[in-house]
């Protein structure tokens, strides 16, 4: 007979969410586990009256106890499962985007593969492995996306700090294949190397994706600041839609180095993008004491909230950049300010930026509020996925 797969029985009431179909379970909805489970194992949780309500990956490290595989008592998850889960996600991609060769194969609990991140750059695929359960099949992930998209490489970047409340150690490095130093990829006409080895999370920001070609229809003629510019995704789209000057800050002198090596690749105008290694807190103010104006200012500043305790220093800091930025708008310019913490809801990020234009005596109207590009999907059942949100403000 079958060993029995280890079980995690609920507390009473504690059900709930799962009936509703959030995919995480808290340790503290636990009773007890049962048939000893080891992390990664796949368990199945159960109401206290034993009644089937998932399959999941546990995690004995984790206050997410365990995630999610599936609802459905009649699924065994093995290899075949995953592989079905894989390759619905990325026909969902291919429906909505066509082919491209830059995008977001996989992005975790929303597409049913919990702690798994899957970009594709070209003929080289990153991964991201963030949980317990999606490490068990670390493997199986490598090959699978190989022979699904018929990529030639797949390189793991499993350096996110998250990996650590999971008891994972950071891994990096060549999992099938041998990835290009710099990947090449073009986005909407526009030409980016990403450096997947050494860039910033799987190598470039492909959720801003729809912001950026928004940027382009404002900036014609425009006066353009780009802070937190990375490798330089807003400001080549200003460039190419004939900005007259484009501003660019960030810290990271390797990504401006490789921001500036972009422009060169499309053979745009090099004397139109000024590009400063600054820290954006401290360039706005100088900004301001230059009498500097712009018609199109976008704030796209990394995760300053990387957990709940984090939010009032986060807050802080998003209304100080916004209320600088709000400083610096000419009449009639426009402001892209975005938050990529998952830990500010869109709700709370409009009252600080709200916070910020009353502060900087600005009289803004919002135009649109503005999230991750179509291959970041939110499971409706899964809010803790909708982590990008922005707002497109214009100043009277
Ligand atoms: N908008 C970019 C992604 C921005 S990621 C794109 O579309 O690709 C955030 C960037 O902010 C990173 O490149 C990081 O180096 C930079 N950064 C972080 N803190 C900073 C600071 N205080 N001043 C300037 N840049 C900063």
């Amino acid at each position: 007979m079958q060993p029995a797969s280890p079980r995690l029985v609920l507390k009473p009431g504690r059900d709930k969410s799962l009936r509703h179909r959030h995919p995480w379970i808290f340790s503290g909805a636990i009773a007890r586990a049962e048939g000893d489970p080891k992390s990664g194992d796949t368990v199945s949780v159960v109401a206290p009256d034993g009644a089937f309500l998932a399959w999941a990956a546990y995690s004995s490290e984790s206050q997410i106890r365990a995630r999610v595989w599936s609802f459905d008592a009649a699924d065994t998850v093995d290899d075949q499962f995953l592989q079905r889960q894989l390759a619905a996600s990325i026909a969902r991609r291919k429906r909505l985007l066509g082919e491209g060769d830059a995008m977001r194969l996989v992005h975790g609990e929303s597409d049913g593969l919990p702690g798994l991140i899957a970009d594709r750059f070209g003929e080289t695929i990153v991964v991201h492995i963030l949980s317990a359960g999606a490490e068990r099949w670390r493997d199986f992930w490598g090959r699978a996306l190989v022979e699904l998209t018929g990529a030639s490489s797949v390189y793991e970047r499993s350096d996110a700090e998250v990996r650590a409340l999971e008891g994972l150690p950071h891994r990096v490095g060549a999992m099938l294949g041998t990835p290009p130093s710099r990947a090449r990829i073009v986005e909407d006409g526009i030409a980016y190397d990403v450096d997947v080895v050494r860039g910033q999370k799987t190598g470039f920001y492909l959720d801003q994706r729809d912001n950026r070609l928004l940027a382009a229809t404002l900036a014609r003629d425009a006066e353009v600041l780009n802070a937190f510019c990375y490798t330089g995704g807003f400001s080549l789209s200003a460039l190419r839609s004939g900005a007259k000057r484009v501003t660019s800050l960030d810290t990271s002198e390797e990504a401006l180095e490789l921001a500036r090596h972009n422009v060169g690749i499309n053979g745009l105008d090099a004397s139109r993008a000024e590009w400063l290694a600054a820290d954006v807190f401290a360039q706005l103010r100088k900004f301001r004491d230059q009498g500097r104006r712009f018609d199109l200012i976008v704030l796209d500043p990394p995760k300053f909230a990387p957990t709940e305790k984090h939010v009032p220093n986060a807050a802080r800091a998003y209304k100080d950049i916004n209320l600088w930025a709000m400083k610096l708008l000419a009449p009639g310019g426009h402001l892209l300010t975005f938050s990529c913490s998952g830990a500010v809801s869109a709700d709370l990020f409009q009252k600080i930026v709200a916070g910020a234009a009353a502060d900087a005596r600005a009289d803004v109207q919002i135009r649109r509020h503005l999230g991750a590009a179509l291959d970041h999907p939110v499971s409706i059942h899964f809010p803790e996925g909708e982590y990008l949100k922005g707002l497109w403000l214009q100043a009277a």
